[in-house]
């Protein structure tokens, strides 16, 4: 058996090496590291894939919610609407930027933010909403897109665990994550769903205006070389890397695919274990299975990992501190936020391994190992 990994990027590389090492020579061939052809052809091939208008590719994913946030034009004190169970770049872009991260809670099934906890927490101060599609699926964007229009406040998706994630509305239309706000911010980082050789990030837009300032803004606030009009940042794709993830955009959805598959042995493995919740599936959703977690009931979690540990199976918790709870927002009344949702998540969740080249052997393996702890 293969050794098994949370994240297999070896095997996956092995499987394109030819294809992947020819685009990278290439690059170096041209010696166009910087805005090279192949950020614009990435850029436009995804904007393709998503149906989405602009493709702003930038640094990485932190840089392309921080970006986005900056393109609003929101004032130092505002309010910015976002879960605490998350990936603390969502909050921190927030705090960065002289905003205040109002945090709300998630629904326990979906582990995505709860339409009722925003609800409660908008108010006159409010100037943004910013959900997270944690470890793969679509937030209830319906309702959350019905509060924000109903207020025009602008939406912001961080479908940095999702790209390649469908949402399917109630009368039937489908849209890929990251196309349904105002703007979606994604990452490029190595172990996401679409992940390159290094850093990156994109942000996404169907406004030809918001389009415009935010590559304005990724460009030192200039649009014209050498003439800035506004502060803004340096954050750009390496040419290399977006020759490396135009090859990988072509695989995304047999990557997915894997990946479901991955999850659908989990699901089956664990279905009759009242210990284990699977994760939830929303109706009509395509998850897209950044992450395969588990909620565990009257298991004791520590020795759980640990056991798995000294099996050669690792097994992550994402994320044991919310954000609300995390020293850095201290000074932002973080800890006022009663969450308790987030607090119950962030004490039974467990990730599995999961990439795109999990075999039927280290599955099995997996499955049977935590099974024996569990119900011993
Ligand atoms: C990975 C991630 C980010 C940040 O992406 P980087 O490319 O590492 O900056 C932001 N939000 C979420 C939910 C993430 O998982």
């Amino acid at each position: 058996m293969r050794p098994i990994q949370m994240v297999d990027l070896k095997s996956q590389y092995h499987a394109l090496k030819s294809e992947i090492d020819t685009a990278v020579i290439n690059v170096l061939e041209s010696s166009a590291f910087i805005n090279g052809k192949p950020v614009q052809d990435f850029s436009n091939n995804l904007a393709n894939y998503l149906g989405v208008k602009h493709v702003l590719p930038c640094a990485n994913g932190t840089d392309a919610l921080q970006i986005a946030l900056m393109a609003l034009g929101l004032q130092p004190g505002d309010e910015v609407i976002t879960p605490s169970f998350t990936f603390i770049a969502t909050a921190e872009v927030i705090a960065l930027l002289h905003f205040k991260p109002v945090f709300v809670d998630v629904d326990k099934k979906t582990f995505c933010m709860d339409p009722e906890s925003v609800k409660n927490a908008i108010t006159p101060k409010t100037k943004a909403i910013v959900p997270v599609h944690l470890y793969g699926q679509v937030a209830n964007m319906e309702e959350i897109m019905a509060i924000a229009d109903a207020h025009d406040i602008p939406v912001v998706e961080d479908c940095a665990q999702a790209i390649g994630a469908d949402y399917t509305y109630k009368n039937g239309t489908t849209k890929k994550a990251g196309t349904i706000g105002k703007f979606g911010a994604t990452s490029f980082f190595p172990s996401k769903n679409l992940g390159g050789y290094g850093d990156g990030g994109a942000i996404f837009t169907d406004d030809d205006q918001l389009a415009a300032k935010v590559k304005m803004i990724s460009a030192h606030g200039a649009n014209k070389r050498y003439y800035h009009e506004v502060v803004g940042v340096n954050s750009r794709l390496d040419t290399i890397q977006a020759a490396i993830l135009d090859i990988k955009l072509g695989h995304l959805d047999t990557y997915i695919a894997n990946r479901r598959r991955a999850a659908d042995y989990y699901d089956q493995a664990f279905a009759s274990c009242e210990k284990i919740t699977t994760p939830f599936r929303a109706a009509d959703n395509l998850h897209v299975f950044h992450q395969y977690t588990i909620q565990l009931e009257n298991v004791d979690r520590d020795a759980l990992i640990a056991h798995l540990q000294g099996k050669g199976i690792p097994a992550m918790i994402y994320y044991p501190v919310p954000a609300h709870k995390q020293q850095m927002f201290k000074d932002f009344g973080g800890m006022q936020f009663e969450l308790p949702n987030t607090d119950w998540l962030s004490t039974r969740v467990v990730s599995l391994p999961m990439h795109t080249e999990l075999d039927n052997e280290q599955l099995e393996y997996i499955t049977s190992s935590i099974l024996e702890f569990v119900n011993k």
